[in-house]
């Protein structure tokens, strides 16, 4: 259909709204803190870590959906006082989906994305939750509405299709042929645009219509995820309804597509985007919304006048779909849904940038018409000439019989062709609901079911995937797995399930589980291995991770909220009984004293322990060899003035056989998980064969080559060089989950530019006698003992490495190998030619954090870069460059080394004069210190 004439176009900026939602439980629970807040259209944001940090950003619409509602009789969140500042599913409808909707009506494409992290509320303003609908459903109803109550004499016809892309593949969510492996394909058309061949459309004439295929669309969405261990939070769900409205008095037809886009977590990207990685999965994960913010930016700065060359639409299936959304022909808008958390702040900010580049975006909308019908008139037309034709060969006599028969003919297919045009609008829509009504009786079959009988229900990590399926537990053995041959068998798919997994029992209405020996089953947290009775509202975990909800008899069921078993509720009930649980974390925080990056460190290993547990079991059947262990690591190792604060997540990925071990941060593995799917996929469920085709090594997401690992870290504290007093120490080398790795043999020792060891004498009462004054040091590591790097695998090696203040390299000692307790005997010398007060305040403060660095054979070794780090006379390594350049910008340079030694030598001699004075003040200082000694030592004896 052509668009109408181009003057009609104007520039339409895509309209962006932004919508907060409440706390969820994990938020509440956790104490969380609010770091958003809304004034008309303005919407701020303020860093939990620096209160006076907060930015300000204006949209089209901000929509406060946080505080200040309560659910009314009918279940639906309401402003609690009439005219309260809530905006209810009502209110976003009002602006949002009326204006698309009118949009659709005048003849233009609309569009309707939503975007925004996983849980912050897509799902819920897109489809919406029980009798909380949400924009789609909403605005089909009205669209009905309307179609019903038109007093004109426009004929409208509607076609619903409902779509999934996930990792790039198209999945037609309403039609069981297309869930090939490789789904459909996009085309490109030159009137049409970029499209997806053979995807069905249903003809559809009610709201309650559309709500069906909804639901079916999300039972299709769930049985695929747990099918392909697919993680639906990563896909993007479309759903286009195309309008077709025919003005017959005008002879108009005018034609729309309406897109509604509930977009894939926004998450990902970045974390995975931060980290390279050989394997370069982070376009991988999702190609497709990243491509989308990269149209969104190259379309943003074109509109700010910058040069833009191109604009990649063609870099993925979902922006090749949305290209007339984007900078073309369509009336569009955003909704950016935030979650309200301190917690949450890093992506709630990048989520409202996001939206301020969208809303830069212009469009060019033009009205789709196009004059109606022309064949059914030119059919019409050609009618009466055949008719006038004939009743003259009537006229004629029965000379023309041939002639008279042929006309006949024509009449009678061109009058069929006509009727053909006319009925088959209403033969599709016959047919599709024909369909739906026996979706419709199994709908009611199922309703009818769970008034009869317990079920389990599926409890899925996106709550919109949840309760789709369930399965009822009739009187009797039933056994449960993969396996669907038997009549007397439930069948679950998904990862670790077996053939037969376990034997569901019905016997004088008790319930009961039964694991077949060997498989997995977790009830309520715990593993269970024999004959385990069920109560109402247990949870089940079959395999690795397939969670499950059981729903006892109706007698037994009470006005239960169910939805507080949230997926969220099994993973942490899962970590309780292992031992893993907030308080756990916080111990030195003190009690209510939850600090936010630390609460993010407890939900992330949550929500890496069931992919963790899927991941050993991907490498299990695909023969890998490869074990996968969550750690929480201690970043205070790695701080060198020992703060315990900062916590990370890391997986330790150890190939078993020949005991090699990565450490893999938590972006890593999250996109590996997702590549390690991709191949379990091809090899496992596509039939492959897990022990055909081997992946070369580098393409392997379950392999890497051998890099050094931080073992774990020791403090060597420096304030014994700001008095020039030597230090000798055996410090503990702490591993990142509180192990200990190593004892070091450790010194530190002031020395004279040549490196000999200073004496008592030149002991410092007060450290800032060093100001401005030449310091020279040693560090010596003699010896590393009780390795149990080494211990657990005698072919390796360790080097210990370090940095000092503002030296930008660290240094590493030689390697050594095979040996628990080996000789390191190796001495460094830093000098600083004029200590700073920095320096000062670093030797006062700081420890000197020595690394230990695991090696493995095969992997190289780290090397101390000496670019940059000066080494002088002695080999001596210089620090403290500011206060040295500061002084003497010109000391670097090689010709003014004569100079820099003058310097030297009056130092020198400064350090030599004041020595003397100082030693005479010392040694009487000592005596005073020793008799205050004595003194406390008889205090003390006395208390005792
Ligand atoms: P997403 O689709 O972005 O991953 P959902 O829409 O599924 O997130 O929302 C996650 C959870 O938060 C759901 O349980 C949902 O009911 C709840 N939620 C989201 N937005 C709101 C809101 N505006 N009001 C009440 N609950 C909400
Ligand atoms: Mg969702």
């Amino acid at each position: 259909m052509r668009a109408r004439g181009i003057e009609m176009a104007s520039k339409d900026c895509v309209k962006v709204a932004v919508r907060v939602r409440p706390f969820n439980k994990r938020e509440r629970d956790a104490g969380s803190r609010c770091v958003i807040s809304m004034t008309s259209n303005n919407i701020s944001i303020q860093d939990p870590h620096n209160q006076q940090n907060s930015r300000t950003f204006t949209f089209d619409y901000a929509y406060w959906s946080h505080s200040g509602f309560t659910r009314n009789k009918d279940g639906l969140f309401v402003p609690q006082e009439t005219g309260g500042r809530y905006a209810d599913q009502a209110s976003v409808f009002q602006d949002l989906g009326q204006s698309i909707l009118d949009n659709a009506l005048q003849g233009y494409n609309a569009t309707l994305l939503a975007y925004g992290q996983t849980g912050s509320g897509k799902s819920y303003s897109m489809v919406g939750y029980g009798p909380n609908k949400g924009l789609i459903p909403t605005l089909c109803e009205k669209l009905f509405q309307f179609i019903r109550s038109t007093q004109d004499s426009r004929q409208c016809q509607v076609f619903f299709s409902m779509l999934e892309i996930y990792n790039e593949q198209v999945i037609d969510l309403l039609s069981k042929a297309s869930r090939s492996v490789c789904g459909l394909r996009v085309r490109e058309d030159q009137q049409r645009g970029f499209y997806v061949e053979g995807l069905r459309r249903v003809p559809c004439d009610s709201a309650v219509q559309v709500e069906q295929l909804m639901e079916q669309g999300t039972r299709t969405r769930t049985t695929a995820a747990t099918h392909m261990n697919a993680n639906s939070s990563r896909s993007h769900m479309l759903i286009i309804v195309q309008l077709k409205q025919i003005f017959s008095k005008e002879c108009i037809t005018k034609q729309s597509n309406i897109n509604l886009v509930d977009l894939a977590g926004s998450e990902r990207q970045r974390s995975s985007g931060s980290e390279a990685d050989r394997l370069k999965e982070g376009t991988a994960i999702n190609l497709s919304l990243t491509t989308l913010g990269n149209v969104i930016s190259a379309l943003a700065d074109m509109a700010l006048g910058k040069k833009v060359v191109h604009i990649p639409y063609r870099d993925s299936v979902l922006t090749k779909l949305l290209q007339s959304a984007l900078g073309g022909n369509s009336r569009t808008v955003m909704i950016a849904t935030l979650s309200p958390a301190d917690m949450c702040y890093e992506e709630s900010l990048s989520t409202l940038r996001y939206a301020e580049r969208a809303k830069r975006i212009q469009n060019k909308a033009v009205v789709n018409e196009s004059p109606t019908e022309r064949l059914v008139k030119e059919l019409k037309a050609e009618n009466a000439k055949l008719l006038l034709r004939l009743s003259r060969l009537g006229q004629e006599g029965h000379k023309a019989d041939d002639e008279s028969k042929e006309l006949r003919r024509l009449l009678t297919h061109n009058e069929l062709q006509i009727r053909a045009i006319q009925t088959l609008w209403e033969q599709h829509l016959q047919e599709a609901l024909k369909d739906w009504e026996t979706q419709y009786a199994t709908m009611t079959q199922e309703r009818r079911m769970m008034q009869m009988h317990p079920y389990i229900m599926n409890i899925n990590e996106d709550a919109q995937l949840s309760g789709v399926v369930k399965l009822f537990i009739q009187e009797g053995d039933w056994d449960i797995g993969l396996a669907d041959n038997s009549p007397r068998a439930l069948s679950v798919r998904g990862l670790g399930i077996q053939e037969k997994h376990a034997v569901f029992s019905n016997q004088q209405r008790r319930i009961s589980i039964t694991p077949v020996l060997g498989s997995k089953v977790i009830v309520n947290g715990m593993p269970v291995s024999k004959r385990t009775e069920l109560q109402h509202l247990d949870r089940l975990i079959l395999g690795s991770n397939s969670t499950y909800l059981f729903i006892g008899f109706p007698s037994e069921r009470s006005v239960d909220d169910w939805s507080r078993y949230d997926y969220d509720y099994f993973q942490s009930e899962l970590a309780a009984a292992e031992g893993i649980h907030i308080q756990s974390l916080c111990d030195n925080q003190g009690p209510n004293q939850s600090d936010p990056s630390l609460l993010a460190v407890f939900y992330d290993y949550v929500k890496l322990m069931p992919m963790v547990t899927e991941a050993n079991q991907m490498s299990k059947e695909l023969k890998k060899g490869v074990e996968f262990k969550l750690e929480i690591k201690n970043l205070a190792m790695s701080d060198s003035k020992g703060h315990d604060l900062e916590k990370e997540i890391a997986v330790r990925v150890t190939s078993m056989e020949r005991k090699q071990v990565w450490m893999w941060s938590k972006a890593k593995f999250v996109n590996r998980k997702f590549l390690m799917e991709e191949v379990y996929q091809q090899q496992v469920v596509g039939g492959e064969g897990a022990d055909r085709a081997p992946l070369p090594m580098d393409r392997d997401p379950f392999w890497d080559p051998l890099e050094p690992l931080h073992l774990g870290s020791a403090h060597l504290w420096l304030q014994s060089l700001a008095f020039r007093i030597p230090l000798e120490e055996q410090v503990e080398v702490v591993g990142p989950e509180g192990t200990e790795e190593a004892i070091l043999q450790a010194q530190l020792v002031p020395c004279n530019p040549t490196g000999l060891p200073l004496g008592e004498d030149d002991i410092l009462i007060d450290p800032s006698e060093l100001l401005g004054k030449r310091l020279d040091f040693q560090l010596v590591l003699d010896q590393c003992c009780g390795l149990r790097w080494i211990k657990e695998a005698r072919n390796r090696g360790v080097q210990v490495g370090f940095q000092v203040f503002d030296c930008p390299q660290s240094l590493y000692t030689p390697s050594v190998w095979h040996n628990v307790n080996p000789l390191l005997d190796h001495r460094v010398q830093f000098t600083a030619l004029r200590t700073s007060q920095e320096l000062l305040n670093y030797l006062q403060s700081n420890a000197l954090v020595l690394e230990l660095w695991g090696l493995q054979e095969g992997c190289s070794e780290l090397v101390p870069c000496m670019d940059g780090v000066k080494t002088k006379q002695e080999d001596s390594i210089i620090i403290d460059k500011i206060g040295t350049s500061e002084h003497s910008a010109t000391e670097t340079v090689g010709s003014d080394l004569s100079a820099s030694l003058r310097a030297l030598h009056q130092d020198l001699e400064q350090l030599r004069n004041t020595n003397a004075a100082l030693s005479k003040e010392n040694s009487a200082l000592k005596e005073q210190l020793n008799s205050a000694r004595i003194g406390e030592h008889c205090l003390i004896s006395h208390m005792q």
